[in-house]
């Protein structure tokens, strides 16, 4: 590295990492991240766990992840379109639209997609290159509804479930008290699909605090005071609270839609809701996942509350492979169709898992069931498939 005459280093090098976890059931899919604290074992991780989901939610996608070591709020945007550019060059042809296929994640946004879908189409010109990699803008052939894909999943698979299973006696979403921590992306899209179902948002946060009211919180308004303000404390009309205490607030549905460990040991049993639907990857940990269950509290698990976002992202994938564009309603009515019937399926596994291992905690949860049907579906295809030569 040498420093410039402006004190900016130049000719720095940066680590990045791509994993195929298991590409038994399809090409690789997971995003590419961008963040200074990203290490291959974390990659790695999140690979396995593409692999799961990507096998519940029944789309014929493995597991793969990826990311670049860089401080993405200190680079200059030309600074980030080389190192997207650098990168997919030296992945070369370890992605393809039928080998492995990147998507956006953290620090990370549909404009870079677009950076590695030209590069990689320079690379490999005079064909079909669209469908290499998904969440791009749409006038490169992204997907209607991927904005909103993953917010909107989590909440068709809490309507689903409380529709199956009932909460407190309620099978619909009209009238039920929702908390959600993380008002980004995902956290954001849930609010508006809750609120559109008649549900009342009575917590919000952020990374900078939480807000409280029990007569409702509207989502568009919090965005727009977020977006003046640069954060929702402090918003009209609405109480300032801690983040742990918005986990502790008295509600019926819980979405952790922020960061990983949020609910953990020493707060599990201070948490109210009577459902927490885990948006973010891994909220829970795994001491708070026997607390709440053994509080009678239930759990719809990340890997299928999340899968909103890579169910449209193959859609997206479909699409450019067709050359065709579905209206947004089309993509809303298959998206809506997929999370319940993963939804139906894990609840049918848990019943049968309960039943057969009474005495057995773990069998009880759907994180278990939902884990036990994807393992089983890539058991299934390795052993069909044979391993050869
Ligand atoms: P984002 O960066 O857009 O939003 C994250 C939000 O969480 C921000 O509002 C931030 O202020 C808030 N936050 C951070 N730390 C917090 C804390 N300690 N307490 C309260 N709020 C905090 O991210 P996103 O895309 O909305 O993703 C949210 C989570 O969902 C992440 O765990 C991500 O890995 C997971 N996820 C995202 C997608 C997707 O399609 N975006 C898909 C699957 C899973």
């Amino acid at each position: 590295m040498l420093p410039g005459r402006d004190g900016r280093w130049f000719g720095a090098s940066f680590f990045g990492f791509r994993v195929l976890h298991n590409n038994v059931l399809g090409p690789g899919k997971g995003g590419l991240r961008f963040h200074p604290d990203l290490t291959l074992e974390e990659v790695t991780s999140l690979a396995a766990l593409m692999t799961w989901k990507c096998a519940l939610i029944d789309v014929p996608f493995g597991g793969a992840k990826g990311g670049v070591v860089c401080d993405s709020k200190t680079l200059s945007d030309g600074e980030l379109r080389r190192i997207t550019r650098r990168f997919i060059t030296e992945l070369g042809d370890n992605i393809g639209p039928h080998t492995d296929i990147p998507a956006p994640d953290m620090y990370t946004s549909a404009e870079t997609m677009a950076l590695v879908y030209d590069t990689y189409d320079t690379m490999h010109p005079g064909r079909n290159n669209r469908p290499v990699v998904t969440g791009k803008p749409l006038d490169q052939g992204g997907s209607l509804g991927r904005r909103d894909a993953s917010g909107n999943g989590v909440v068709h698979a809490t309507e689903h479930f409380i529709k199956l299973r009932g909460l407190d006696g309620n099978h619909h979403l009209g009238g039920l008290r929702v908390v959600i921590q993380g008002f980004g992306k995902v956290g954001f899209a849930a609010a508006k699909s809750f609120a559109r179902r008649e549900a009342r948002i009575v917590g919000l946060s952020d990374s900078q605090g939480a807000i409280h009211n029990e007569a409702g919180i509207d989502p568009l308004a919090a965005l727009a005071y977020k977006r003046e303000s640069g954060s929702l404390a402090g918003m009209p009309a609405a109480t300032n609270l801690s983040n742990e205490d918005l986990l502790a607030l008295d509600c019926d549905i819980l979405v952790p839609a922020a960061v990983a460990n949020q609910i953990h040991a020493g707060n599990a049993a201070d948490v109210r809701a009577r459902l927490v639907v885990e948006a973010a990857y891994d909220p829970v940990t795994r001491e708070a996942d026997a607390i709440l269950q053994e509080r009678g509290v239930s759990l719809v698990p990340d890997i299928l509350a999340n899968a909103g976002g890579v169910c449209v992202s193959y859609f997206e994938w479909v699409q450019n492979i067709q050359n065709q564009s579905w209206t947004e309603q089309e993509v809303e009515r298959k998206l809506r169709h997929k999370m319940n019937h993963a939804v139906e399926l894990v609840l049918k596994r848990q019943h049968r898992m309960r039943e057969s291992h009474p005495d057995d905690p773990l069998a009880g949860m759907m994180r278990t069931a939902a884990l036990a049907l994807a393992v089983e579906r890539v058991a299934c295809a390795t052993l069909e498939r044979g391993i050869w030569p």
